[in-house]
């Protein structure tokens, strides 16, 4: 099928104008869908911590905000509508978009499938441009996304999609460094905080083979670690339910956005252990090198997944039937849905309807 010229396509979302404005309706018209493109009916689009900061404008030094800002990079919908020369989709098929929805396609990064780190930087989802650096990207809190099918994901699960949404974020961040870090039966990790990301972390661990252990400062969150599957819970508040664990950790994920020492952490990895963090506590942490020193640690970050692992994520979650606890909401109560968010108080993501199945 091939779209009309340059009429456009008309897209119904909801945008916030300013720091403090409320979300509203928001009509704007997104490209028509080209030879290689994909229209997506959006079906979920999940609420990301960062869309919360990009809505209130908290990056404004280094990603300040574009208004009107229509967030969301966790979308998953039904194509409706396939370019001429699209080969990998067919209309009627389940997909899904992350973070970003181009990127360069020649560097280095873009070669080896890590677009994430385009040395031009990917074309991001929303609060961004199209690779032209010209034409504003509006996210998926919209009813339609057009998108280049290379960067789209096929999604296998049928059935309610709320809860794959959150798998294009949250799903990926964590699932990428516990592939790297080679996660599997006989390894034992740690997931440190269960929120939006530590509840997928241990879901994947799990499915991973490990043997899974949950951190976190909240006692009342031990029923709802082992029910997501933990094997252990260990409230950090007070430093002797640390000590016996000393150095029997593979790998930490960390997942935690709040100001926190990570060198307690460190202590507990073991020979050639590794502690990878995923969550951007707002002040800097101070790391006594010997804390790496001695067992050969090694200290990480990470950041999402280029198109091929998310691809692998997602294929990896349906095989599993691995998807995020979820919340669904109406586009009405996006507000309450941030404030909540912001207080932690959601097991464990937020999606909201966007109304078309
Ligand atoms: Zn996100
Ligand atoms: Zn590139």
């Amino acid at each position: 099928m091939i779209a009309a010229e340059s009429t456009g396509t008309a897209t119904k979302g909801f945008a916030t104008h300013s720091p403090d404005a409320k979300f509203e309706p928001f009509e704007f018209t997104r490209r028509a869908v080209g030879p290689h493109d994909i229209l997506i009916d959006i079906e979920y689009a999940g609420i990301c911590h960062s869309d919360i900061h990009q809505a209130k404008n908290e990056w404004k030094d280094s990603m300040p905000t574009s208004y009107p800002l229509v967030p969301g990079h966790e979308i998953v919908g039904r194509v409706s509508q396939i370019g001429g020369e699209v080969t990998k989709f067919k209309v009627g098929d389940i997909a899904g978009i992350g973070c970003f929805i181009d990127s360069c396609r020649e560097c280095a990064s873009c070669k080896s499938g890590q677009e994430q780190f385009c040395v031009k930087q990917a074309a991001y989802t929303y609060n961004g441009t199209e690779m032209d650096r010209v034409t504003k990207t509006y996210g998926g809190y919209s009813n339609k996304y057009v998108i280049d099918e290379n960067y789209a994901l096929k999604v296998k699960a049928e059935g309610d999609l709320s809860g794959v949404a959150p798998l294009m974020c949250a799903g990926i961040t964590t699932y990428s460094p516990l592939k790297r870090f080679n996660v599997g039966p006989g390894k034992k990790v740690g997931i440190v905080g269960l929120g939006g990301l530590g509840h997928m972390g241990v879901k994947i661990a799990k499915a991973m083979g490990a043997e899974v252990t949950i951190f976190s400062t909240s006692p009342s969150k031990e029923a709802d670690a082992k029910a997501l599957g933990a094997d252990h819970f260990v409230v950090t508040k007070d430093p002797a339910n640390l000590a016996p664990l000393t150095g029997t950790f593979n790998m930490i994920l960390d997942t935690v956005s709040a100001d926190h020492d990570v060198n307690p952490y460190l202590n507990l990895l073991g020979l050639n252990g590794a502690m990878v963090v995923v969550g951007v506590p707002p002040s800097p942490n101070t790391i006594h090198a010997l804390s790496l020193i001695f067992g050969n640690k090694t200290l990480s970050g990470s950041l999402i997944g280029g198109i091929p692992e998310t691809q692998e994520m997602l294929d990896f979650c349906a095989e599993h039937n691995i998807t995020s606890d979820v919340e669904v909401i109406d586009p009405s109560r996006i507000e309450e849905a941030y404030d909540r968010t912001v207080k932690a108080d959601v097991r464990y993501r937020f999606v909201i309807d966007m109304g078309a199945d």
